[in-house]
């Protein structure tokens, strides 16, 4: 399914490192990764001076023995995964863990990793969860509270001034991204969901420098290919954290192509440009609260409909994959609704909840299968 040689082999070719998501390769020259554990967060705070900033993720574990004695079993088990993983020693070189208040999954994770490691630098911003000229106020003082914080910890310039150029940075990276989702908006697509889900992982892995270096070339090369992906259907899908490309190889095996990602650790809307035309810390304040998809914001529900439905008609999908983690309080309320609601646009949909890791491939495997067949069909 993959049209080029496959963006992780290009990666790995062009950057000479076998694992492209392996952040310790940038500490080891100098730059200091800082994990965050949720989108809210605001990461440009996380690209100023020699910091970078890493999605934690929990790939590297497959049990969650040790985690599962500190978090609860109702836990959802990203949580448990990323903190398994953290047990393990994978988060040594982070410089820092910084969280949002999203869901109380999280909170608890914060909490459980204090007690465990006493980082240096651990810290939550209070994200709303209501929409509001004061919520949007209080979020601004939040981020310049942390932006106080990254100074005194860790020495960081976080004047407007080195704020306005890592937002700079930032805007770049989202027209490479938007040009790497315009590849697949194209009939046939000439990117395919896990190749796509290679690259934001490589960018959520790494400074932005050295993404704004390499990502202009694969996206010309992937643009230039003339090779036709062989598909039946385009898949949109929406949900909490997908972290696990094993998913989208599944989905894509089985004969479709995922053309929109619209979860937690995806692209949309994750890599919105910020307004440079206002003071930074206002814009980025605005950033966080308007580019949210998460479910946390209820009263904006409509919006986010409104949204997944722009999306279907923009890239043209024959469907849309609603996927909560098990656990996920969030996605697991909010699934149901929009699953109905979608339906009632006549969008097929299929609503399945998934594990972080894919462990059990037959039963998932069935439900996206039949799922294809009945959009075959249509
Ligand atoms: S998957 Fe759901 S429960 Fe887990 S951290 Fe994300 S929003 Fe919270």
């Amino acid at each position: 399914m993959s049209l080029t040689s496959g963006i992780d082999n290009q990666l790995r070719d062009r950057l000479g490192i076998s694992d492209p998501y392996d952040f310790t390769v940038w500490a080891k020259k100098g730059w200091l990764p800082i994990g965050y554990f949720c989108e809210s967060v605001p990461v440009v705070m996380l690209s100023l001076g020699k910091l970078f900033p890493v999605r934690a993720h929990g790939l590297t574990v497959r049990a969650t023995d040790r985690a599962d004695a500190h978090l609860s079993q109702v836990a959802c088990p990203y949580t448990r995964s990323v903190l398994e993983t953290a047990l393990q020693g994978d988060f040594d070189s982070f410089g820092g863990y910084i969280f949002a208040t999203g869901c109380d999954h999280i909170r608890r994770l914060k909490d459980v990793m204090d007690y465990l490691f006493h980082p240096v630098l651990s810290h939550i911003i209070d994200v709303p969860h209501k929409r509001s000229e004061q919520a949007l106020i209080w979020l601004e003082t939040q981020i310049k509270q942390f932006g106080q914080i990254l100074t005194s910890t860790l020495g960081v310039d976080t004047r407007e001034q080195a704020l306005s150029q890592a937002i700079s940075h930032y805007n770049r990276l989202c027209e490479l991204i938007d040009s790497g989702n315009a590849l697949r908006k194209k009939q046939p697509p000439l990117l395919n969901g896990l190749d796509f889900q290679h690259l934001i992982r490589f960018v959520k892995s790494s400074p932005y420098e050295i993404s704004l270096s390499i990502l202009p070339e694969i996206l010309q090369e992937a643009a230039l290919q003339d090779q036709k992906m062989d598909h039946k259907s385009r898949l949109m899908v929406v949900g909490s954290v997908l972290d696990d490309a094993e998913y989208l190889k599944l989905i894509e095996a089985a004969g479709s192509v995922v053309v929109v990602d619209r979860y937690c650790s995806g692209s949309q809307p994750v890599f919105t440009k910020i307004d440079e035309t206002m003071a930074p810390y206002p814009a980025l304040a605005r950033h966080v609260f308007e580019r949210t998809a998460c479910p946390r914001m209820m009263s904006d529900f409509n919006k986010r409909v409104a949204e997944i439905l722009r999306l279907s008609q923009e890239f043209a999908v024959d469907g849309v994959m609603v996927s909560p983690l098990k656990s996920c309080d969030l996605w697991g309320v909010e699934a149901a609704l929009l699953a109905d609601i979608l339906k009632s646009h006549n969008l097929p949909v299929l609503q399945v909840e998934r594990e972080y890791r894919l462990l059990g491939e037959s039963q998932f495997q069935t439900r996206v299968q039949a799922f294809l067949e009945i959009i075959s069909f249509k």
